[in-house]
């Protein structure tokens, strides 16, 4: 690292590159040790995939499971953590998560706006690994009143995305989502609730479409952007940092460009790498990620372009599981900048995936990482299953939403847009006719969906186990027996969608220690330099314990970069 003649524009003690929850969360501990705090964020929005997530943060032992009786411990969540993460990371750094993850949420809660609750019947997604909890280590940001906010700020919170929205404009909170799209009694209700609060904020129904009612990521970046502002600490939009600064060996400052003019920055105590990971960087995509790999098949913000992870490298940064990423299977929908998720739809009944030969390769309910890693596992000129195809009845149609599809009962065929029926969702009268459509071997098909059928009423799906535990059917129709996961697919017309390997953003990046201290490629220290989220390597390694295992960990190492940097 060679030290250069800086002139500096400006100073501070803490300097924070990005606007995510791992951001904002390190510079509002850091205000509160005395330091003088500055966050920049490339894009003309704040929040980046964190304000456009699902807001749902996975902390084991944490304060609120215990006030509701959920029985956890640290020792606990160690077993399940080195069951399902291995010895790929060492095991400070999963003690240090274990030990600080609990402490950062509380602190957001005592300190902060932002309200967390324990989303009760959220299991981890390993049920048969030692350790695992049925509910109780999965937080969701509370709903906030984006009214609260300025309105020009409001604007300026990255949008939830339309995926996460009813009628792509209506927010809903995790449990409200599950009670919807599962159709759990009393969700015409909710519906109703939620559709007349959206219509009732009157005279902003006339200026924006968006629901000031805020949930999932934007009730996380809303609250803990309120928070920054009342402790006077700057965030500096359309400012994009591009290299970083070394004197005597230790990294000082940022270069950095500010609506278009250079400034230097200094940073006299440290500066945290929080500016996201590499999902729309098509050359590193293609560098580090398994082939095929899109940057449209991803849902991450369209700002993740990989910058923390080059500025760290040029310091001697070293790199760590860069062949990796927070996978989910996706949907490509005509006309919208992301391709949306595939959380819910592929665990309801009436459905199925299968690969080019008509063959289901993977337990549907799995978590969604399990299911892109199924799809590479499995991809062969023999049976390539990339993409992959979610095959349906009429009676799923009508009853339950996929992608931009509302379910039949609420958007019937007729009053489908001609570009979704052309390029997302096919449609045929008899399975042969669908696989026509599609290019699915007929045979394979028929003999994959009489078996489906099979199982569907005996309940038992002896291939995969579909709906077989807590987590499955967390996404399950509960209506439906005897499992929620699983009907016969008979009725027609039958429909078919084509599913990717997408990604909610990418997972490997920049070699650190438990403290959040970024390391060379030996573990040698970069002294100064700091880095939390996508950008830095993940502590959960190839795995994905619960929902939320990628906020929990942004918002933990956020927190302890902040205070090792300046206690
Ligand atoms: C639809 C969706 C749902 C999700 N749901 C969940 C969930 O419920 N739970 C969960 O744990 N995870 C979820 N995720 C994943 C999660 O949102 C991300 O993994 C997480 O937000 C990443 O946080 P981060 O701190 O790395 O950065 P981000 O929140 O992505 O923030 C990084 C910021 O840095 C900025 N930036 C980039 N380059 C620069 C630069 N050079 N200079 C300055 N700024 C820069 C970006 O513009 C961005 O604003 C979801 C993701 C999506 C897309």
């Amino acid at each position: 690292m060679q030290s250069e003649d800086v002139s500096w524009d400006h100073e501070v003690d803490f300097l924070i590159v990005g606007s995510g929850a791992g951001a904002m969360t390190a510079a509002i501990v850091a205000h509160d040790l005395g330091a003088r705090t500055l966050l920049i964020e490339k894009s003309p929005q704040f929040g980046g995939s964190s304000a456009m997530s699902g807001g749902g943060l996975w902390i084991p032992n944490n304060h609120l499971m215990n006030d509701l009786g959920f029985e956890d411990s640290s020792d606990k969540a160690m077993a399940y953590l080195k069951s399902c993460v291995g010895s790929i990371v060492p095991e400070a750094r999963l003690t240090s998560y274990l030990e600080n993850a609990p402490k950062a949420v509380q602190y957001l809660c005592e300190k902060t706006h932002l309200n967390l609750h324990v989303v009760p019947d959220y299991a981890d997604y390993y049920q048969e690994l030692p350790g695992s909890l049925e509910g109780g280590r999965c937080l969701e940001a509370t709903p906030f009143d984006g009214s609260q906010m300025n309105e020009e700020e409001f604007l300026q919170m990255r949008a939830t995305p339309p995926q996460a929205l009813i009628l792509g404009r209506i927010s809903m909170a995790i449990s409200e989502a599950q009670a919807l799209l599962t159709h759990s009694p009393g969700w015409i209700m909710q519906f109703v609730k939620l559709a007349l609060n959206y219509i009732g904020d009157i005279p902003w129904r006339f200026r924006s479409k968006r629901d000031r009612r805020c949930s999932f990521g934007n009730a996380l970046i809303g609250p803990l952007y309120q928070s920054l502002k009342e402790r006077n600490v700057p965030l500096w939009l359309n400012t994009s940092s591009n290299r970083l600064l070394v004197e005597d060996g230790r990294v000082v400052g940022v270069e950095a460009n500010k609506e278009g003019e250079q400034v230097n920055i200094r940073a006299v105590k440290g500066v945290l790498l929080a500016a996201g990971g590499f999902d729309n960087n098509p050359a590193m995509r293609k560098k580090f990620l398994p082939d095929p790999s899109l940057a449209q098949w991803s849902c991450g913000n369209p700002y993740s372009t990989g910058d923390a992870i080059t500025m760290g490298q040029q310091v001697g940064a070293g790199l760590e599981l860069m062949d990796e990423a927070w996978w989910g299977p996706t949907v490509v929908v005509p006309g919208e900048e992301r391709a949306r998720m595939m959380v819910i739809e592929k665990s309801l009944p009436g459905g199925m995936l299968v690969d080019k030969n008509g063959k289901r390769f993977v337990k549907e309910t799995s978590a969604y990482d399990d299911v892109v890693k199924a799809m590479y596992a499995n991809n062969t000129s023999e049976a390539p299953c990339i993409p992959a195809y979610l095959i349906f009845d009429a009676r799923f149609r009508k009853k339950y939403p996929v992608g931009p599809l509302l379910p039949g009962a609420q958007l019937p065929d007729w009053a489908v847009s001609s570009d979704i029926k052309k390029h997302f969702v096919r449609k045929a009268d008899s399975l042969e006719a669908l696989a026509h459509k599609m290019g699915i071997d007929v045979s394979g098909l028929n003999a994959t969906v009489e078996k489906m059928n099979e199982y569907a009423l005996s309940g038992r799906d002896l291939d995969f186990g579909r709906g077989e535990n807590a987590f499955d059917q967390f996404y399950g129709d509960k209506s439906v027996t005897p499992n929620p996961c699983m009907a016969p697919i008979a009725k027609a017309p039958f429909y078919g969608i084509e599913v990717y390997p997408g990604e909610l953003g990418t997972k490997g990046g920049l070699k650190v220690d438990e403290r959040a201290r970024v390391l060379g490629p030996d573990s040698d220290l970069i002294p100064g330099l700091y880095a939390t989220g996508n950008c830095s390597a993940p502590v959960f390694g190839r795995t994905y314990p619960g929902a939320g295992s990628t906020l929990g960990p942004t918002t933990t190492f956020g927190y302890v970069a902040a205070r090792d940097a300046l206690e």
